[in-house]
C-alpha cells in the first residue's frame, strides 16, 4: 500500500481527507453481480470455485436497490456476473435504468464474455440506450482459448465482425504472465476490426488464478507492454476511428511506478504534484493510464453481491467470509443507511492506515 506520510507533507494529507470525505456520490460505480451462472470456467476467474448463493436477490430487490441508490445520487451502475445475459431478469432490470437514464443522467453497462446468448440479444442490447457492452478477451486464438475455453476467440470474433463498428463496444484483457507476449497482436486484430475502446489490466491472484497457478504479471513486463502498445499506437495513421487505450492499474504498480525511474515518470511526477491524468494523444488516439494511487475500500466502487451483501472489491467475492467483509446487506438496510456506512469507514480508514 503507498504511504501518503512518504510522498505528502501533513496538511496536504488533512486536506486530502476532508475532500475525499466530501466527494459527492456520482463518484461511486455500482456493480451489480447480478448472475449466478456462467457458460465458460475461465482459468483466471475470480469467482474461483464460489458456489451459488442459497438467496439471491430478486429482480424487484435488483430494481428496488437500483431506485434507492439513484435517489442517493448514484449515475454509472455496471453489471457483471458471473455473466449477466444469463440471468433472465436483466433486461428488465436494464430497461428500468433505461427509463430513468435521461432524468437522472445515468450511465450504465455490462460486461459480459460475448458468447452467452446470441448476436441478436446483443443487437437488441446495443440498440436500447445502454452505454457499453464490455467484452472479455485474453490474447490471440490460442492462448485466449486456453484461459477462456476451446473455440472462445472465433466465437467472439464472429460476434464483434457483425456488431463492430460500434462506440458502445470495448474489450477488457487481463493481462498475467501467460498472455503477456500475445497483447501486442491482439492489439493488431482488435484495431483491424475496428475496436476502438481496449481496456486491459494486471490479472489479481485469486479465485481460479490460484487453482490454476496462473501468475501475476511483473512491473517491468507491464511497463514494457504499455511502452511498446504507444509504439504501435505511433505507427497508426490519423483516421476516424480513434483508438482508446486504457491500462487500469492497481496500487501494487503504482507503488513500483512512483519508486522507479521509467518512460512515464515526468507524467508521474505531474500526476503525484498536481493531479494530471497521464495520457498519450497520438494523432487523435489515446493512450491512458488509470492508477490506483490510494486505494480506499468502498470510496469509488460498491460491489452488490447476487445475495445483497455490500462489497469493496470483487476480488473478495470468492473468499469463504466474504459478508463479513462487507458493510452490510442491502436487504437489512436501505442506501442511505449504507452511504452513512461508507462514510464512516472511509473516515476510519484514513484515519487508521493512512494517516
Ligand atoms: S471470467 Fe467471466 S466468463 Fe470466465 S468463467 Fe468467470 S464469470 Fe465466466
Amino acid at each position: 500500500m503507498v504511504n501518503l506520510k512518504d510522498i505528502l507533507d501533513t496538511d496536504t494529507i488533512l486536506k486530502e481527507k476532508y475532500r475525499i470525505e466530501n466527494l459527492d456520490n456520482s463518484i461511486i460505480t455500482l456493480e451489480l453481480v447480478i448472475s449466478q451462472k456462467c457458460n465458460l470456467q475461465c482459468k483466471h476467474c475470480y469467482f474461483g470455485d464460489k458456489l451459488p448463493s442459497k438467496s439471491p436477490l430478486s429482480r424487484d430487490e435488483w430494481i428496488n436497490i437500483i431506485e434507492n441508490a439513484i435517489q442517493n445520487g448514484i449515475k454509472h451502475f455496471h453489471f457483471s456476473g458471473k455473466e449477466p445475459l444469463l440471468n433472465n431478469d436483466l433486461f428488465s432490470v436494464l430497461s428500468y435504468i433505461a427509463k430513468q437514464k435521461n432524468k437522472y443522467s445515468l450511465f450504465y453497462g455490462i460486461v459480459s464474455n460475448g458468447i452467452s446468448v446470441e448476436k441478436h440479444i446483443y443487437e437488441k442490447l446495443l440498440s436500447t440506450n445502454l452505454d457499453y457492452i464490455e467484452f472479455s478477451v485474453e490474447g490471440t486464438k490460442d492462448i485466449n482459448d486456453f484461459i477462456r475455453g476451446n473455440n472462445h476467440f472465433e466465437k467472439l470474433v464472429t460476434k464483434l465482425d457483425s456488431l463492430l463498428p460500434n462506440d458502445k463496444i470495448s474489450t477488457s484483457t487481463t493481462l498475467s504472465e501467460i498472455n503477456k507476449d500475445y497483447f501486442l497482436d491482439l492489439l493488431d486484430i482488435l484495431i483491424e476490426k475496428k475496436m476502438t475502446k481496449i481496456f486491459a489490466a494486471p490479472l489479481h491472484f485469486v479465485g481460479s488464478a490460484i487453482q490454476n497457478s496462473l501468475n501475476i504479471i511483473s512491473p517491468i513486463d507491464l511497463l514494457n507492454i504499455i511502452e511498446n502498445s504507444i509504439k504501435k499506437i505511433t505507427q497508426l495513421k490519423s483516421t476516424n476511428q480513434e483508438i482508446d487505450l486504457k491500462f487500469c492499474i492497481s496500487d501494487f504498480y503504482t507503488e513500483y511506478l512512483i519508486n522507479n525511474e521509467h518512460f512515464m515518470s515526468e507524467k508521474l511526477k505531474l500526476y503525484l504534484e498536481y493531479g494530471k491524468p497521464i495520457y498519450w494523444n497520438i494523432n487523435g488516439h489515446i493512450v491512458e493510464i488509470a492508477l490506483q494511487f490510494v486505494d480506499i475500500p468502498f470510496l469509488r466502487q460498491l460491489i452488490i453481491t447476487d445475495d445483497g451483501y455490500i462489497l469493496s472489491d470483487a476480488d473478495d467475492i470468492n473468499k469463504r467470509n466474504y459478508y463479513e467483509l462487507s458493510l452490510d446487506n442491502v436487504k437489512k438496510c436501505n442506501f442511505c443507511e449504507i452511504m452513512k456506512l461508507r462514510k464512516k469507514y472511509i473516515s476510519n480508514y484514513f484515519t487508521n492506515f493512512l494517516f
